[in-house]
């Protein structure tokens, strides 16, 4: 038998409801803040990544689908959203509208990680960018949809953790800190972090190695050295979160792992996840569209993971999350005629937005009566010459097993079964 890659999940019938409730709410709240979607290829030039995400992050040392196509291009499964969308901004001159530039993306992401709970090969994300605006206002902005999105879906447990990264004028003193700092740890960090120390030391805070985050615990931290620029940013953006009653915590330590941020960056956190327990995660970035050859102009964006806010949804609601899909009537028939006479009365009832079943089996009227309940049909009716000869039959409500007489026609069915 073949099996599906190692990493990759199979969204059975019993879940797409509850993927629908997520991407249903992801829609409604992006067109409440006025975010449009885009839609990108599933697959880019390799380079793309490596220039917009940066060289120095685990997704493009280490995770990337890349492989080299027919006509010999290295081309690369999306990892992530946000070059995409700069790279489209620029492409489409999206730059030429009025500002900001506010968009949103539901993708299937590919990473090669060592497949767990949380954490596959392929996932999805539901994501936001918004370029062109450079206030604390839009990072308030931001970060509010994000809080409606994962208040409307239910979800409970979920802090908001708040951290600025500062500029490349603040960063530059303080990585010379950070440096000297982890210089004393030489001989302890991981090869990964030894690199780092040289290239961009601010990534060692993020490494997911014991040691190196045991080391980094007591290293200097950026919000604490922030140029004024980036603490005026800062301090604005949490009185606005404020203002909006949006609660935060401020986590020196998250740093996210991409290259490209700046000032103001955060993460939801779930409290019933474990080790992948980062449902949302985003911040500010200059000089990403520039390094994609655009104008430059500042972003800002998050992105959530479908696949975990599964996980909180099903361990906090059930297998009922995101709500049922059981048929209001099933129409049960005796004979080919009136099964004949049931399909088009159900086809008329759907027409009317009614969710009608009927067996398309050949079931005997007590299997097709089984079969109602194991459908969970809330009212069910059963037809014959004779209920058709009358037109009228008996309407039952499977729940608590209540009959009643009935015509049998579009418009009283469903005056009973809105009852
Ligand atoms: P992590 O620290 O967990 O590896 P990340 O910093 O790599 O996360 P981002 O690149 O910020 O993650 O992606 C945004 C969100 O996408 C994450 O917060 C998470 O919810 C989800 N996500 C990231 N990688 C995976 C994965 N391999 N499988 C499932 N979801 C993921
Ligand atoms: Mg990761």
């Amino acid at each position: 038998m073949i099996t599906k890659p190692r990493g990759t999940e199979d969204v059975l019938p019993k879940d797409s409801k509850l993927w629908q409730y997520i991407e249903n709410t992801a829609r409604d709240v992006c067109d409440l803040f006025g975010y449009k979607e885009i839609r990108t290829p599933v697959f880019e030039h390799t380079e793309l990544f490596q220039r917009g995400v940066g060289d120095t992050t685990d997704v493009v040392q280490k995770e990337m689908y890349t492989f080299e196509d027919k006509g010999g291009r290295s081309i690369t499964l999306k990892p992530e959203g946000t070059a995409t969308l700069a790279r489209s901004y620029i492409e489409n001159s999206l730059y030429a509208n009025p500002q900001p530039t506010k968009l949103c993306y539901i993708i299937p992401c590919f990473r090669y990680e060592k497949p767990q709970s949380g954490r596959l090969r392929e996932f999805h994300q539901f994501g936001i960018e918004c370029f062109g605006a450079s206030s604390p206002s839009t990072d308030a902005e931001v970060i509010s949809l994000a809080s409606m999105f994962l208040q409307k879906l239910g979800l409970t447990g979920i802090s908001l953790q708040l951290n600025s990264i500062g500029c490349p004028v603040c960063k530059k003193d303080y990585n010379e800190k950070l440096r000297a700092y982890f210089e004393d740890y030489k001989s302890e960090l991981c090869p990964t972090c030894l690199e780092r120390l040289e290239k961009n030391p601010m990534r060692i805070i993020d490494c997911k190695s014991e040691i190196c985050s045991r080391i980094a615990e007591k290293a200097p931290k950026m919000v604490d050295h922030l140029c004024a620029e980036c603490h005026d940013h800062f301090e604005e953006t949490k009185e606005r979160l404020d203002n909006m009653g949006i609660e935060y915590t401020v986590n020196p330590d998250i740093v996210r792992g991409l290259d490209y941020y700046t000032k103001t960056v955060f993460e939801f956190v779930s409290d019933c996840l474990g080790a992948q327990s980062t449902v949302c995660g985003g911040g500010r970035y200059s000089g990403l569209i520039e390094q994609l050859g655009g104008k430059p102009a500042d972003g800002i964006g998050f992105a959530a993971g479908l696949e975990r806010l599964i996980l909180v949804l099903k361990a906090q609601q059930g297998e009922q999350a995101g709500g049922d899909n059981t048929p209001d009537l099933f129409v049960a028939a005796m004979g080919n005629d009136a099964d004949k006479t049931a399909q088009k009365l159900i086809f008329d009832l759907r027409k009317e937005g009614v969710h009608a079943q009927q067996d398309l089996c050949g079931r005997s009227l007590k299997a097709q009566m089984k079969y109602a309940d194991k459908l969970s049909a809330k009212y069910s009716i059963v037809i014959g010459d004779d209920e058709i000869a009358a037109g009228k039959c008996n309407i039952k409500n499977m729940s608590n097993g209540e009959t009643a007489e009935v015509e049998l026609s579009v418009d009283s069915l469903i005056a009973k079964i809105k009852e």
